[in-house]
């Protein structure tokens, strides 16, 4: 059986192990740092886990949502019907991107020039962009 050795225990590494140990071949990971996931981990903060990266997954990382079924983690991530993300800024001040579900692709113009974290020449600018596209 052919071998393969793989160099990085994030993502890509992982889940070329998975793929590649899916179609016959014997795989061996070598990880520099004490744990696995890369970039993509979470720590424990006052008793708060916080992750690091992944935040955001779309539908078309095809690839990465057939590795998290094949792992089975599925059912561990928050599948959200519209996107709303929650942005918390060194005051702790808590602002929302809600992008509302209907009307694509109007509706991302109408999510971003209600995020209060642009400001007026900001939100402008998206409007130049959007009459671009
Ligand atoms: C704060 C943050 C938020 C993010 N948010 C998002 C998001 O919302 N959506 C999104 O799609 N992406 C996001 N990303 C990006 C995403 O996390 C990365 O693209 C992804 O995790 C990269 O995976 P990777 O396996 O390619 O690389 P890495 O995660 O960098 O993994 C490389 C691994 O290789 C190891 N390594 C390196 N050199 C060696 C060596 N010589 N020998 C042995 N091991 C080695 C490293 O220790 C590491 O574990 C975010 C990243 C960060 C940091």
């Amino acid at each position: 059986m052919k071998k393969v050795l793989i160099i990085g225990g994030g993502i890509s590494g992982l889940s070329s192990a998975l793929f590649l140990s899916k179609a016959g071949f014997t795989v061996e990971i070598i990880e520099a740092s004490p744990k696995l996931g890369g970039r993509a981990y979470s720590f424990n903060y006052n008793n708060t886990i916080v992750d690091n990266g992944q935040h955001v997954l779309m539908e078309c990382y095809k690839n990465t949502l057939e590795y998290i079924d094949i792992i089975g983690s599925r059912e561990l991530f928050e599948f959200q019907d519209s996107l709303a993300i929650n942005y918390l800024n060194n005051k702790r001040e808590l602002s929302k991107l809600e992008i509302p579900k209907y009307f694509y692709p109007l509706n991302n113009l109408i999510g971003l020039m209600n995020f209060n974290v642009l400001n007026i020449r900001e939100r402008l600018e998206v409007l130049k962009l959007f009459v671009k596209i």
